[in-house]
């Protein structure tokens, strides 16, 4: 897409496209638009759409400003789209979901601290974070098959084998009850209260997939908090790494977050694994090349080496790192860089000579056990 002109301050628009042979009335605001005529929506619901030129029937705008849907019209919808789900409201969230009440309430309070916690880590370290535009959205599924056949029907063959996912389209996340799951039947029997709940989750295996969930609403809070704009051109080492660094599962704590920036044993143990066999650009392609974040083949050691790098920078270049988070945040969505601008602005912040500083990230992560 070829962008003319981003983000007015403007009335409601409404978009009329074609869906399935029949008109879809759309209406929101315009994030961007494409010379050609095509366009970025964000819905009132904060679904995006990005609609090609020629799928548009017809276009408006009223004076009526944009405004988001309110809690009470998000549940409706919500409800309207879901049949038979239940509605769990926390103070940023609102879960819906169609397992226990007791596991929705987990949740609710897994995701509250780590609301908290992620945004106590940020602020004192001087980030303006701004708040979510309305309440994040969890949709949370009974089993792992009723999950598998909503996120096919989202992501298609893409869902594969993942525990939860954040959609930036949706800007939702969606994942399924895991004290029912990946046992054989009568194993785990569902947990009636939080204390059995995290009894089951806190054994070995377990703490993977609440690993994965805590991960997913790590990118939720990093789109709705002001790190990135949703589709914009983040590099994913910067997007996955903060994930990453987050996700260590932290279930006996009740006040807090302990974990965050603590040691991840499993991605350190496989970044150390990855050093015998790493090519001497790999710094230079964890930069540029997402696509070692796509392939199952290379995916691991994509995903550790982004921990470590963003562990190491936030010891040792937290300045600079967050200068390059400010300028992520700037980006605008469907504006891509090439790996020659991306290097370039890795470089520009955190030093011209890269073999040295790849040198130096290598020399601390061997001191890091
Ligand atoms: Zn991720």
């Amino acid at each position: 897409m070829v962008v003319l002109a981003s983000a007015r301050v403007s009335g409601l628009d409404h978009v009329t496209i074609q869906r399935d042979g029949r008109p879809l009335h759309l209406a929101g605001k315009i994030v961007i638009e494409a010379v050609d005529g095509g366009v970025l929506l964000q819905d009132r619901e904060g679904v995006l759409w990005a609609i090609p030129a020629e799928q548009i029937q017809r276009r408006s705008e009223d004076d009526k400003p944009y405004t988001p849907m309110s809690r009470a019209e998000l549940s409706a919808r919500l409800t309207e789209q879901l049949p038979g789900f239940r509605l769990h409201h926390t103070a940023n969230y609102l879960f819906v979901y169609n397992t226990t009440p007791a596991y929705a309430q987990w949740c609710g309070s897994l995701y509250e601290r780590l609301y908290r916690a992620f945004r106590n880590y940020w602020q004192r370290r001087g980030f303006a974070l701004r708040d979510p535009e309305m309440p994040l959205v969890v949709l949370v599924f009974d089993s792992r098959e009723s999950y598998m056949a909503y996120a096919r029907s989202e992501l298609g063959d893409a869902a594969g084998n993942i525990d939860g996912y954040y959609s930036l389209q949706t800007n939702r996340v969606t994942m399924f009850d895991l004290t029912g799951s990946r046992t054989r039947p009568g194993e785990f029997a569902r947990a009636a209260s939080a204390a059995q709940i995290n009894q089951l989750l806190a054994r070995p295996g377990a703490e993977w997939m609440v690993a994965t969930i805590i991960h997913e609403a790590t990118h939720q809070l990093a789109y709705n908090c002001g790190f990135h704009q949703r589709l914009a051109d983040v590099p994913l080492w910067v997007s996955e790494g903060l994930a990453v660094y987050f996700e260590t599962p932290d279930l006996d704590s009740t006040r807090g977050w302990r974990n965050i920036g603590g040691i991840h044993t499993k991605r350190l143990e496989h970044f150390q694994r990855y050093l015998a066999e790493r090519k001497p650009d790999s710094l230079q392609t964890l930069i540029t090349d997402d696509d070692r974040f796509r392939h199952p083949e290379t995916a691991n050691d994509a995903y550790a080496e982004a921990w470590a790098l963003t562990y190491f920078v936030i010891r040792r270049y937290a300045k600079q790192y967050h200068e390059y988070l400010q300028i992520m945040a700037d980006k605008p969505p469907l504006i891509y860089d090439s790996p020659d601008e991306r290097l370039e602005e890795f470089q520009r912040i955190f030093g011209e000579d890269l073999q040295a500083f790849d040198a130096e990230f290598l020399e601390y992560m061997r001191t890091v056990r």
